[in-house]
């Protein structure tokens, strides 16, 4: 009985998605946060927006976060993140799915993240399965397939056939688009002559052996 091995990939952010949505003053469409949220007191009622500028002309746009809002339904500390364009905030409303939807328009994720899938260091050959778990550092939906073919290093007809040999199992289809952490494990094969060419030795994930 062998123990799994285990690594952890992970999907970072590059950028923001940009907000999709037609723009009044110009044909550009691709909208970035301009890294401030404005917030306007009415007596006790508070509007506020997350602030973006168009990629095509600068003009910018208001995204409404809260309208006629009552004050005290605002955390002092929420309020003061907006007062202050905390980053993390902005960061926060831009990548918001639910305020996308509600406001109409897309996210466009092209461009906003990179794998990385560089792991602790693991025997070479060992026959024990490897258990992979892809972290997300942001939602950006990617297909299954293309992360296990830039992970691994190998080209989708190979991909997919080790997924139909059973060597690759994971619970979301090559298909689907993740957005959240999964895990996924990777089955060496029996003989040699598929190890090679089927799982490149430069492309495996841990090909020095412990301690080098
Ligand atoms: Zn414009």
């Amino acid at each position: 009985m062998h123990t799994s091995r285990k690594a952890r990939w992970a999907v970072r952010q590059f950028a923001l998605p940009a907000v999709v949505r037609p723009c009044p003053d110009c044909p550009s469409t691709r909208h970035r946060p301009s890294g401030r949220i404005r917030v306007n007191a009415s007596g006790k009622l508070l509007d506020v927006w997350l602030l973006l500028s168009c990629a095509g002309c600068d003009r910018t746009s208001k995204v409404p976060v809260h309208e006629r809002v009552h004050v005290s339904t605002l955390e002092p500390s929420r309020l003061v993140s907006y007062e202050t364009n905390d980053p993390a905030v902005v960061r926060e409303l831009t990548i918001s799915a639910s305020l996308a939807a509600k406001n109409g328009y897309r996210l466009d994720w092209s461009g906003t993240w990179e794998l990385d899938a560089r792991t602790p260091l693991y025997a070479l050959g060992s026959p024990a399965p490897l258990r992979i778990r892809v972290a997300f550092d942001l939602p950006a939906p990617i297909r299954v397939e293309r992360l296990l073919m830039i992970g691994l290093g190998l080209s989708r007809p190979r991909v997919r056939r080790l997924t139909a040999d059973g060597l690759i199992v994971l619970p979301p289809g090559l298909g689907a688009k993740a957005h959240r952490d999964f895990e996924f494990t990777v089955y060496r094969p029996a003989t040699p002559s598929a190890t090679a060419t089927e799982l490149p030795t430069a492309r495996w994930p841990h090909a020095e052996p412990i301690g080098a």
